[in-house]
């Protein structure tokens, strides 16, 4: 998988559809073809703001194995545009013009005269309107076409007009030049469901645990600073129930940043600034899309820890170490402290 694809695969909408796919909630992508919006995907509906964007997804979910498609339809679309919103026009194959007629003909097969099965119609029976004689049996002194067309600029009659499409963005083309856009469906492939492990970034591996250790863990967090402004973490981190009810600050503090940007010195800042207010000792980004040469500069001034990896897996085993460590040093200040002591890191709030 290449770090273009791993990138995508950790963006937010991504994210969603992969953790639906683990869940069970979804499993086949059903096309659904239809005048105004083309091919769509109703079970993807929600997940994605356009048709584009589903389709790019179902691709690259499909190049990676997760998903397995087979061709169940096609649609003719414009080369141009790609739209499927066209319109059929006829033309004159000799002088292409646009102003043809069509009908049930005859042709009177002794003078060769060929005319719309009306202009044969006399007082009893036919008459052919070229020679004045009345038509003998048929197959033997006339035949039947039962729709040809005649162009009514240049008077040639014709059983293949020529084809002319026109898309609803003004492009037009002929019949042969229409592109065939294959039409498929989409089914979870459950011997790649290993991918979704790797692939799905969810902190609750690492935070299940730590609350069993009996450790208050919320994510997302909303924390009441130092000022009294409320503040919203990814995931905040108290040491225990007391801690959390008695409104201590939280030891640990997270932000975590998707794939589709790239956490810049104004992120930093604007973390190390509601974290400090907060009150956490120690302060985490997780940068999903990596960090730029300011970001990190400044976190390291702050002393913010950037976690970042290749992989979600990767990035998931950072976490719960660098977590973990964070926790361990807490617990031994806390044992070093002298009893009676509040813990470091305890804010105003109560005093
Ligand atoms: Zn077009
Ligand atoms: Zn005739
Ligand atoms: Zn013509």
């Amino acid at each position: 998988m290449s770090d273009a694809m791993l990138n995508v695969l950790r963006s937010e909408r991504l994210q969603r559809v992969l953790k639906a796919l683990k869940d069970g909630f979804l499993n086949s992508m059903d096309p659904v073809i239809g005048f105004s919006s083309g091919v769509e995907y109703p079970a993807l509906q929600g997940f994605f703001s356009s048709t584009e964007e589903a389709n790019e997804a179902l691709s690259l979910l499909s190049e990676i194995g997760l998903l397995r498609s087979e061709i169940v339809d096609n649609v003719a679309v414009c080369p141009v545009c790609q739209s499927h919103r066209l319109m059929v026009r006829m033309r004159c194959p000799s002088c292409s013009s646009s102003r043809l007629v069509r009908g049930a003909m005859i042709e009177h097969l002794s003078c060769g005269h060929i005319d719309f099965e009306e202009r044969f119609k006399g007082g009893e029976g036919l008459v052919c309107p070229r020679c004045g004689k009345p038509l003998g049996p048929l197959g033997v002194d006339y035949r039947t076409f039962s729709f040809l067309y005649r162009c009514l600029g240049c008077r040639s009659v014709f059983s293949s007009p020529k084809i002319e499409h026109l898309c609803s963005n003004g492009h037009s083309f002929g019949g042969s030049d229409l592109t065939i856009q294959v039409v498929r469906a989409f089914k979870f492939n459950p011997e790649k469901s290993f991918l979704l492990e790797r692939l799905i970034f969810d902190l609750e591996v690492i935070f299940k645990p730590l609350r069993s250790e009996g450790l208050i863990v919320e994510s997302p967090a909303e924390v009441y600073g130092e000022t009294g402004v409320k503040h919203d973490f990814s995931f905040a981190i108290w040491d225990g129930v007391d801690g959390r009810s008695s409104g201590l600050p939280p030891v640990i503090v997270g932000s975590t940043h998707t794939s589709e940007s790239v956490v810049t010195a104004v992120d930093v800042l604007a973390f190390w600034a509601k974290a400090v207010d907060a009150g956490a000792k120690h302060k985490f980004m997780i940068a999903l899309g990596g960090v730029d040469k300011g970001g990190r500069d400044l976190a390291e001034v702050y002393g913010i820890r950037i976690i970042e990896g290749r992989s979600s897996s990767e990035v998931i085993d950072k976490a719960r170490a660098m977590i973990g460590e964070a926790l361990e040093s807490v617990r031994r200040e806390k044992e070093s402290a002298p009893k009676g002591e509040k813990p470091q890191g305890s804010s105003g709030v109560d005093g």
